[in-house]
């Protein structure tokens, strides 16, 4: 749970429209940012989306275009930096957004080196690489450089990096029932890091992952926020779960106090507003099933809890500074029996 908070040098500009009552006709820009710590800029869309991205001279920037989306909201910018020099969005035509992120004047970067990566038709990120200094004597780029975007990927099996969405007739024939389940942490951010190295951010995505394969066995769609090691912001973490109309939240985090303190061990499930029941339930029967210290089901201001809208909890599987529980999340077979338990709880609170 170490570092579940925004970041100083993140910024960030949810766009939380098509989340309520219009979310079907919606056509929005639910998230976008640019990441000045890993150069990146992120972009959340409310329907599959195919980026254009060219470079453009004078001063070097970047542009990526929206097409059929609505921006709804006035255009912003945003003072990135020294190499960076700042970020911003705006309506280009009634049916494109844009973003462009522009360099300082002194750079310049490679067409050929920024990454056009889709984790699935709606969420983009492009990677900026290492900057160059520029060099004044050389000629003047005129023409726009377009950059090859790949086309995303389509959600077809857990390890694909994209979410999941496995339709089963068996269980809840009458519509669907989506779970979100919120791998904790990912990336650069390696969560907490316990006993022998053992780091949240894989416990808790591969628990993820077999948790979304027990739900989708069991007739539920699952949509995983993050199915790989990668870096992902709260703020989209949620939009993707109200992108995709959740019916709950689950997030999924391990826990963690000082290695001199190997007697602490146990689980913990938070909720915040309308997520009792489901935290009570889950908790609970994750302790029928496996062997884990009760420590209790408690209330908590976290993010991804008070901003979805949907009934949420975040679980804190267990302590990866704790002897019993690091011993017992660094077992796969564990985790798979974890990942069961919780969700056996969530077919239990559908029931
Ligand atoms: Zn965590």
């Amino acid at each position: 749970m170490k570092n579940f908070s925004l970041k100083a040098a993140a910024w960030l500009l949810p766009i939380l429209m098509g989340m309520g009552a219009n979310a079907a006709t919606a056509a929005s820009l639910d998230y976008w940012r640019f990441n000045a710590r890993l150069s990146r800029l992120e972009i959340v869309t409310d329907i599959d989306v195919k980026p254009t991205v060219q470079l453009v001279a004078n001063p070097t920037r970047l542009v990526v275009d929206l097409p059929g989306i609505n921006l709804r909201r006035p255009p912003a910018e945003k003072k990135i930096g020294r190499f960076v020099k700042e970020a911003r969005v705006g309506q280009f035509t009634p049916r494109t957004v844009r973003l462009v992120v522009e360099l300082g004047h002194r750079y310049t970067l490679r067409s050929q080196d920024v990454m056009v990566r889709g984790l699935a038709p709606n969420r983009w990120f492009i990677q900026l690489p290492k900057l160059l200094a520029l060099d004044p004597s050389a000629a003047p780029q005129t023409d726009p450089i377009a950059i090859a975007v790949p086309d995303a990927k389509v959600a077809t099996s857990p390890t694909d990096g994209v979410p999941i969405t496995v339709p089963n007739p068996s269980s809840y024939p009458k519509g669907r029932v989506v779970i979100a389940i919120d791998p904790g942490h990912g990336g650069a951010d390696p969560g907490a890091v316990g006993r022998g190295g053992l780091r949240e951010k894989a416990v808790v995505l591969d628990i993820s992952r077999k948790l979304a394969q027990f739900l989708a066995k069991n007739g539920l769609q699952a949509v995983l926020t993050r199915n790989e090691d990668l870096e992902l912001d709260l703020a989209p973490r949620v939009a993707i779960a109200e992108r995709a109309k959740a019916r709950i939240f689950v997030s999924i985090h391990a826990n963690a106090l000082s290695l001199g303190q190997p007697g602490v061990n146990g689980l913990e499930t938070y909720y915040y507003n309308d997520g009792y029941n489901l935290a009570r339930i889950i908790h609970n029967t994750i302790l029928r099933s496996i062997s884990v210290s009760d420590r209790g089901v408690r209330r908590a201001r976290f993010y991804v809890l008070r901003k979805t809208s949907m009934p949420a909890v975040l679980i804190e599987t267990g302590y990866v500074t704790g002897r019993v529980d690091a011993k017992n999340l660094s077992s796969p077979n564990y985790r798979t029996r974890m990942a069961q338990a919780i969700g056996s709880g969530v077919l239990q609170y559908f029931r």
